[in-house]
């Protein structure tokens, strides 16, 4: 398909919502400065996107051609508004989605909410003082959003007023990275090395990761930032032995005063990494909040993805973290994976709401990842995930509610990732980081720190090394790059 830009220069915008319908389908694009009109198209498929510029007004067009089929509509927008060219592309957006609606038969239902974060919109709308409906009218009218959609949003930024009201401007999290998995999954996204062929690294890597947490603690004692949350991810932190993670947190609660901290949490993720002995030394240490994700609740999906769990692994140490006594378990799923059916997802959902997890997070399989192994298998991209996502939605919707949510690009059916919870237990790292508003310091191989100013007026990114053979070369290095933290916040 050829997207030609005919006047205008919106194509990372534009581009996006042409994805919307066509996935998989790679484009040709051709620019040209407006004066050509409608001449010159192509025979095969396009989208002609037209902005003539004129006098006191724009004249949007957009001709949409596929498998025959054509839908050609247009607007006009006047120069006396407010952000006169924002609301061109907005409006050309709006054309093309609904051109490419009209051909394709399919109604996506964020609309041209292609962004990652939508309930972050949702949240300046409601500082500005909008309602619900006001919001909802909104999201429909000027982003062609489904009255669902817009709804889930608006509850998912309700679910987080108190955890943002509660936000010490002057604090931070603590985002603490261990790469390394006991093998890797083959939908896997993530910088996550195997244990087996990193074993000989892993205590050297952990030790330097001490050393990264000692020093980043001098800078935020001079900043005089408070810790707030403390988050293990990965992949897989407890493939760690109990000694190693012992070792780390301690050196977590020597380096930081952790009076402050509201939440900490380790990602346990693989069942079969998790041992009596690691969990108990988990909670010991101070982590109140574990994640254990099966992902499915299917044994012959998990096989073919190659997670080497079963279920019944998953079920001892679900049960295992809750004789143990921590107060939140949130266990991940995900919609999509390849030979799932509708009907075995909706078993692991029933499955997962019969355990009461206070957590339980749904995400959906990005298309790249879904591409590629639906390539191995053979099968095809076809995939019911927005099946599967509604069933969750409106299962989970009836006992849980919706505390965060994101998008990645290129997800199936351009759907989501919802976090649901139980009332009072929404996890205050994840809204914090989805919504941008407080300093996340990652620390280890991969990890990204995200700097947020105190008035909330700038964002900065500092990205450690991604690989641990990387990180560990280049320690010196990296600890001096630490020191932008203090230039970008003091
Ligand atoms: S457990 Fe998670 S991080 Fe590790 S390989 Fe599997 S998907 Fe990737």
């Amino acid at each position: 398909m050829t997207l030609i830009f005919d006047g205008n220069d919106f194509k990372y915008e534009l581009e996006s919502v042409v994805k919307l319908f066509y996935p998989a389908k790679l484009f040709d694009f051709i620019f040209r400065g407006g004066n050509d009109g409608k001449s010159r198209l192509p025979d095969d498929d396009y989208c002609y996107i037209s902005r003539v510029r004129e006098k006191e007004s724009s004249l949007l067009h957009v001709i949409v051609k596929s498998e025959s089929k054509t839908s050609e509509l247009s607007e006009r927008i006047s120069n006396g508004i407010q952000n006169y060219d924002g609301e061109c592309e907005m409006a050309l957006g709006r054309l093309l989605f609904s051109a490419l609606k009209n051909v394709t038969g399919k109604s996506p239902e964020w609309g041209i909410l292609t962004g990652v974060r939508p309930v972050k919109r949702v949240n300046s709308y409601i500082s500005l003082g909008m309602s619900e409906e006001q919001i909802v009218q909104r999201l429909k009218s000027e982003f062609l959003c489904s009255e669902q959609k817009a709804h889930l949003a608006f509850k998912t930024a309700q679910s987080q007023t108190k955890a943002l009201e509660s936000l010490d401007k002057n604090s931070f999290s603590l985002y603490v990275s261990i790469p390394f998995c006991p093998s890797r999954c083959s939908y896997c996204s993530f910088v996550s090395q195997s244990v087996d062929s990193f074993s000989k690294l892993i205590p050297e890597y952990v030790q330097k990761l001490c050393e990264e947490i000692k020093y980043t603690a001098g800078i935020t004692k001079s900043l005089g930032l408070k810790l707030d949350t403390v988050y293990f991810g990965g992949g897989t932190p407890t493939s760690l032995t109990a000694a190693l993670l012992q070792m780390l947190m301690k050196q977590i609660e020597e380096s930081f005063d952790t009076s402050s901290v509201r939440e900490y949490t380790v990602e346990a993720g693989r069942a079969d990494t998790i041992t009596e002995e690691k969990l108990r030394t988990i909670k010991s240490c101070g982590a109140d909040r574990i994640s254990i994700n099966p992902q499915t609740l299917n044994d012959s999906v998990l096989e073919a993805v190659g997670r080497k769990h079963t279920v019944k692994q998953f079920f001892e140490s679900f049960e295992l973290a809750k004789k143990i006594g921590f107060e939140t378990v949130n266990t991940d799923l995900i919609a999509g994976l390849p030979t799932e059916t509708v009907e075995s997802f909706m078993s692991t959902i029933d499955k997962i709401t019969d355990l009461n997890p206070e957590n339980v997070t749904v995400h959906t399989l990005s298309i790249k990842r879904a591409a590629d192994l639906m390539r191995k298998s053979g099968s095809v991209i076809d995939n019911p995930a927005k099946e599967m996502v509604a069933y969750a939605t409106q299962k989970l919707g009836a006992l849980y509610k919706p505390y965060y949510l994101y998008r990645q690009k290129n997800m199936l059916e351009n759907l989501e990732n919802i976090g649901w919870t139980v009332d009072g237990k929404a996890s205050l790292y994840n809204i914090y980081i989805m919504e941008e508003v407080q300093t996340i310091i990652a620390v280890g191989a991969g990890g990204s720190t995200k700097l947020i100013k105190p008035d909330g007026s700038g964002l900065e990114r500092i990205f450690n090394y991604k690989y641990p053979l990387e990180y560990l070369k280049h320690f010196d290095l990296m600890l001096e790059k630490k020191n932008e933290i203090l230039n970008y916040l003091k």
